[in-house]
């Protein structure tokens, strides 16, 4: 994926109204593999006028025309699946392998899934007298970040545009060029000129532009809590709906009548997978104080064999933050298993698999998002106290419960105020809903409920 020196707006590449770039770093080896623009407030406006005035052909196009398009979209990124793995694993470091099934699998599936629900959504119902219209919300702002940088984005765009929607988005300044690649297979697709526009920068200029801007109708964010909390307050003193995908630091409940070994091992390459950049990752293990210690040995065991496969952090800021996480639970008096601060190689932004023993509920490790391959094993009385655990932090996001029979976990699972709770190892559903209690944010995507999230409803009384 080559580079673009500039931007997609109104369905062709422009150049930036600024001279500044972002250099695009691999993190695996730290070289510059590419250049974008550094787009700035008025680059914002130039697009958010494209997508306002695109609205109103792109709403009154029929759902069926538009499912055609989306469907055109996921064939695109079916043809090109493997310049996206490429791409993201230059960019974000990630395993060619873990590019290929995730990075590039899951935006395909989600893409494939709007194309359905555009098509088969009941855009309008019969109310008593009324009629009621499920109509666009207007002009995104989508805001996202590099963790998943395909997914994020497209778990975004696809409903947007299914709904009727026009969008602009400013991707993750650590990951442009899958972005790039993105506005690239929108425009192939045939998506008509303003409806998809990308705008590439930093977070505090070309993002806070964004999710200003007054002919915004939604901004859609996905990222930091800190982040989250101002596009929200931002958002409320315009009134206006904001949709807010935040952190997490959710719970791998293991019941004592689970399957120890394969809950432990589950949990932890669920956490060291995409070098521990997940939201929901099951960043904190809690285990019964009986199987305790068996069930620390397996989990050092495993991160140990996880060493050799494990991709670097984004960014030599990420791996620094890390680091500092990893220092702070030895300073507060928790139990080193695997892995530590020193980072295993000289090249790269890497982490060693780290898996701390005796932690506290609240110490720092076990309460703030590292977004690092750490994990936290933590000891329960019994299953009253596994919930008080669980439930005890700012959290919501995610979790895991693992029993010897299904109604168990699920009973345990109903009591968790989170959005999402894998039962034994359940496996990921692009259909179902994702997104935070408490903290971890407002409204959900995936699925209905996610195009739900850019519709708004007028009702028509007879
Ligand atoms: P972030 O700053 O919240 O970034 C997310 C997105 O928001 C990026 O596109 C970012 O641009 C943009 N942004 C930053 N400041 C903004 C502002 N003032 N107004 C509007 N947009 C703004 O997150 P980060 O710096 O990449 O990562 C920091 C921490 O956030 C991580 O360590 C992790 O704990 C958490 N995080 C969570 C998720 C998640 O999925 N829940 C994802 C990523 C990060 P830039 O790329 O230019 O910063
Ligand atoms: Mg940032």
């Amino acid at each position: 994926m080559k580079a673009h020196d500039g931007m997609y707006i109104d369905g062709a590449w422009r150049p930036a109204a600024g001279q500044d770039a972002i250099e695009v770093v691999n993190p695996a080896d730290e070289q510059v593999i590419g250049r974008v623009p550094a787009g700035t407030a008025e680059d914002v406006d130039t697009a958010v006028r494209a997508a306002r005035a695109a609205l109103p052909g792109w709403a009154a196009t029929p759902p069926a025309e538009r499912a055609a398009r989306l469907a055109a979209l996921r064939d695109v990124l079916v043809a090109r699946k493997d310049e996206i793995a490429e791409t993201v694993t230059a960019e974000l470091g990630s395993p060619l392998k873990f590019s290929q099934n995730v990075h590039a699998a899951v935006p395909i599936a989600v893409a494939g899934s709007y194309a359905e629900l555009a098509a088969a959504y009941a855009f309008e119902e019969k109310v008593g007298n009324s009629t009621v219209h499920h109509e666009p919300i207007g002009v995104v702002g989508a805001i996202t970040p590099w963790n998943y940088p395909l997914h994020q984005i497209v778990a975004k765009a696809a409903p947007a545009l299914a709904a009727g929607c026009t969008v602009v988005l400013k991707p993750a300044e650590d990951t442009p060029l899958v972005a790039q690649l993105f506005a690239e297979a929108v425009h192939e697709a045939g998506v008509p000129a303003g409806v998809f526009n990308l705008v590439t920068g930093l977070g505090p200029v070309a993002g806070q532009a964004l999710a200003e801007h007054p002919d915004i109708d939604l901004v859609s964010f996905t990222g930091s809590t800190a982040v989250g909390r101002q596009i929200g307050a931002t958002a409320g003193a315009a009134v206006k709906k904001v949709a807010l995908e935040l952190g997490g630091k959710s719970a791998n409940v293991i019941l004592p009548s689970a399957d120890l070994a394969k809950a432990v091992n589950v949990g932890v390459a669920n956490v060291m997978s995409n070098s521990g950049q997940t939201c929901s990752a099951w960043t904190r293990m809690l285990v019964h104080r009986e199987q305790y210690e068996e069930a620390v040995e397996l989990a050092a065991t495993a991160a140990a064999k996880y060493g050799e496969r494990i991709g670097p952090v984004v960014s030599a800021k990420q791996q620094q933050r890390v680091r500092g996480y990893i220092e702070k639970g030895v300073a507060e008096g928790a139990r080193l298993v695997a892995g530590g601060a020193e980072p295993p190689r000289a090249q790269g932004y890497f982490v060693a698999p780290t898996v701390f023993a005796d932690v506290a509920p609240d110490m720092t490790i076990a309460q703030e998002e590292i977004f690092g391959p750490v994990l936290s094993i933590i000891r329960y009385e019994d299953e009253d106290d596994a919930l008080r655990i669980a439930n005890g932090t700012a959290y919501g996001l995610a979790g895991a419960v693992w029993a010897g029979d299904q109604p168990e976990a699920v009973a345990f699972a109903r009591r968790m105020d989170t959005g999402q709770v894998d039962i034994n190892g359940g496996r990921f559903n692009p259909l179902a809903p994702f997104g935070g209690y408490k903290q971890s944010g407002v409204g959900r995507e995936l699925g209905a409920h996610g195009l739900a999230e850019y519709l708004q409803t007028k009702s028509l009384q007879f």
